[in-house]
């Protein structure tokens, strides 16, 4: 396994751009270890292992896409990792990201963009862009992630494999370098649904080092995967399937939905009357979170340091040159929406806005089990066609946005081709049924 995920690295990577550092000999090593030890292996035993650069690995550079933590190397596992390494997965490397997360397409890492292993003058979706084109292309077995705004799900629909986000809590936050706190979350990036609930079962749980952890019981994943969703109630926002969502990727989506009424579930439309505010609310929300969050990338307390004449001067030295340029639009957006004369009129009115959301999918989940739609509007897009405009890049956020928002669980699973590239189904849930989202998920695949 470990030879195989290298020579496909080797085949792949240059042209690709997922790793932003790779453990060649650490792979080799840990392999030869498992290879001599028998008895007492998992299901991911010996798996090759891609983690998103956003999440602390002891001894590892972990960068978050960012050039102010181009030297940063963790002295701690986050609490994902510390459950991994239990079930003796063997981790490869780091995967390349939009910095901070900030991103849909990959192109705003601070180091190199990644191209998607369908076309290479595509993008492979973000901000986990290096995780899905790494899955995808079998560089790896399987991917952490990380989702904000839809991050795990948008590039795991446009590559063409799965992306789970749980439910904000189930995962443990600690040691994922922060975005935007109250949305974060980990999650894993397969090539199918069964790989997504034995690692979701490996990682999910209440973490005393993490207070927004939830203290919930962990079902067993697999045993949900029993195919039968007979009666099952399916709603389908009828925002998703209108005007901005591009028609082949509508077309897949309703044949999907034909698939799961074949299977005995009910399909119905619904509507989610907030929807057309959410962008707009998240894109306040997340830069105000991520304003403070990044406050603490100063050229004291990590590693990237450019000199000034004063402390003042030395701040701003390291942060002019150590951030992107989508890093400080969301810092000044962030700043701008927290002042204290535009905070009413920004920051609380998109909380406000976040509630309603919130509300919107609590009604519909009265009555249904499940809300399935697109993962995005559109399928993969080529390379700069939405730099020059960060608006158009938000706006392919539309359908993962509000369900960050609400914190839902969701998966995205591919559902057929449009045009030659990968189309994603998404399956929401209410807040911690991620049983539900992968049993229909199973179901359908
Ligand atoms: N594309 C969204 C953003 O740029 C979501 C990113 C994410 O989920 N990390 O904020």
């Amino acid at each position: 396994l470990a030879e195989d995920s290298l020579k496909r690295i080797g085949e792949t990577d240059d042209q690709l751009g997922t790793f932003l550092y790779k453990d060649e000999e650490g792979v080799r090593e840990r392999a030869r270890q498992l290879d001599e030890r028998k008895g007492d292996l998992t299901p991911l035993s010996a798996l090759p292992l891609g983690v998103k650069d956003n999440i602390s690995t002891k001894n590892m550079l972990t960068t978050a896409g960012s050039k102010i933590l181009a030297n940063y190397t963790p002295l701690y596992n986050a609490t994902v990792m510390e459950h991994l390494e239990k079930e003796q997965v063997n981790l490869v490397g780091k995967m390349n990201m939009d910095e901070f997360g900030m991103g849909s397409s990959n192109e705003n890492s601070g180091y190199f963009e990644v191209r998607n292993p369908w076309d290479l003058n595509r993008v492979p979706g973000g901000s986990s862009g290096g995780s899905a084109a790494a899955v995808a292309s079998n560089q790896v077995s399987f991917a952490l992630g990380s989702d904000t705004g839809g991050s795990i799900r948008q590039p795991a629909a446009f590559c063409g494999v799965v992306g789970l986000k749980p439910t904000y809590g189930r995962v443990s936050r600690f040691g994922l370098i922060a975005f935007a706190s109250s949305l974060d979350q980990i999650g894993p990036i397969t090539r199918n649904v069964e790989d997504a609930a034995y690692v979701l079962q490996t990682i999910a749980g209440h973490d005393p080092m993490d207070s927004t952890s939830a203290d919930v019981d962990v079902p067993d994943y697999l045993s949900s995967l029993s195919g039968d969703i007979n009666g099952l109630q399916v709603a389908v926002p009828q925002e998703w399937m209108g005007e901005g969502i591009d028609s082949g990727v509508k077309e897949k989506v309703k044949r999907a939905l034909q698939v799961l009424e074949r299977e005995g579930a009910v399909v119905e439309e619904v509507s989610l009357p907030h929807m057309d505010y959410a962008v707009a609310a998240y894109y306040l929300l997340a830069p105000a979170e991520a304003s403070s969050n990044l406050a603490r990338y100063d050229g004291v307390r990590y590693g990237h340091r450019i000199e000034g004449e004063n402390l003042v001067d030395m701040f701003e030295r390291t942060r002019s040159n150590g951030f992107g340029d989508e890093v400080k639009r969301r810092i000044m957006l962030g700043t701008y929406s927290l002042s204290s004369g535009y905070y009413d009129a920004y920051y609380l009115k998109a909380q406000k806005v976040r509630t309603l959301i919130r509300q919107d999918f609590e009604k519909i989940f009265n009555r249904y089990d499940v809300v399935v739609g697109p993962t995005a509007p559109t399928t993969a897009f080529k390379m700069k066609e939405k730099t020059v405009d960060p608006l158009t890049m938000y706006l392919n956020d539309i359908c993962t946005i509000p369900v960050s928002l609400a914190g839902l669980p969701a998966i995205s699973l591919p559902c057929g081709l449009s045009e030659g590239l990968p189309v994603g189904l998404q399956i929401i849930g209410r807040p911690f049924d991620e049983t539900g989202v992968l049993k229909v998920a199973h179901a359908y695949e």
